[in-house]
């Protein structure tokens, strides 16, 4: 008797504080910690992110935080791995995960995205003087080819030419200094960082004619559609009030 009277006051306590919870995390936003948007990224992706002094900035941070503001909560951002983004948004670890991310079908299988703030490229990067010129040349010979692993560069390419002629980097400059001293032939990442690599290492090109197009949109555990539709109304207004393009033309001039 005395057992079954525990338990009862432990369950009644369980679902109390389960309440309690509940009743928490519906009036601050839902999220992983308390007043706190955890964003994971890694900042080695300019000029979505990287670091200017010990800072994240760039056009994800920047709206980021913007879509804080807007939520009323603190913005938090972290620095990991690319490829361990998805997991430790699944896992709660994180609220959302923002590294100027595609949306992918695979991707949309283990996460939700949120509405596209950005359009990317997968462009290809080779050396001054290569005989690689377009995309067939370089998908067609037997070059070997450097990615940001788990990236869709790394995915495509792995799809398109196989395991053997793809080579694997942590990080898109890892690859692009690859590149530079002839240990790959060629890189596939992203529009804008090749651009900024490209500016910042001598001697590389990327080729006029792009290989896949793709939009970016943030990442958000599959079981918090509370946050992912306050995230998408914030974006709709700050698409709305003009905030998304002032803080992309103020990362990417060129881009009107
Ligand atoms: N857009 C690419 C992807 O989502 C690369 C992103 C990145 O390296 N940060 O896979």
């Amino acid at each position: 008797m005395k057992k079954v009277i525990a338990k009862i006051i432990s369950l009644g306590l369980v679902l109390g504080m389960a309440g309690a919870m509940a009743a928490c995390t519906s009036k601050k936003g839902t999220t992983v910690k308390s007043g706190t948007l955890t964003m994971a990224t890694n900042a080695y992706f300019p000029p979505y992110e990287y670091y200017e002094g010990t800072d994240i900035v760039g056009i994800d941070a920047e709206i980021a935080a913007a879509i804080a503001e807007k939520l009323d909560l603190k913005l938090e951002i972290v620095d990991v791995e690319f490829d361990s983004i998805i997991a430790g948004v699944q896992s709660n670890k994180y609220d959302i995960g923002m590294a100027g991310m595609t949306v992918t079908d695979e991707r949309k299988k283990a996460v939700n995205f949120s509405s596209t703030y950005a359009t990317g490229i997968q462009a290809v990067i080779v050396p001054e003087g290569s005989e690689i010129t377009d995309v067939d040349t370089l998908l067609g010979g037997d070059y070997k080819v450097g990615v940001q692993q788990g990236t869709t560069g790394d995915i495509y390419m792995t799809d398109d030419v196989g395991e053997d002629r793809v080579v694997r980097f942590s990080k898109g400059n890892d690859a692009v200094l690859a590149l530079s001293t002839g240990k790959v032939d060629a890189v596939v990442i992203d529009n804008e960082p090749a651009k900024s690599f490209v500016a910042a290492n001598a001697g590389l090109v990327i080729l006029p004619t792009a290989y896949v197009e793709e939009e970016y949109a943030m990442c958000i555990n599959k079981d918090n559609k509370d946050l992912l539709e306050k995230i998408n109304k914030a974006l709709e207004e700050l698409t709305a009030d003009g905030t998304i393009d002032k803080i992309i033309e103020k990362y990417i001039p060129s881009n009107g």
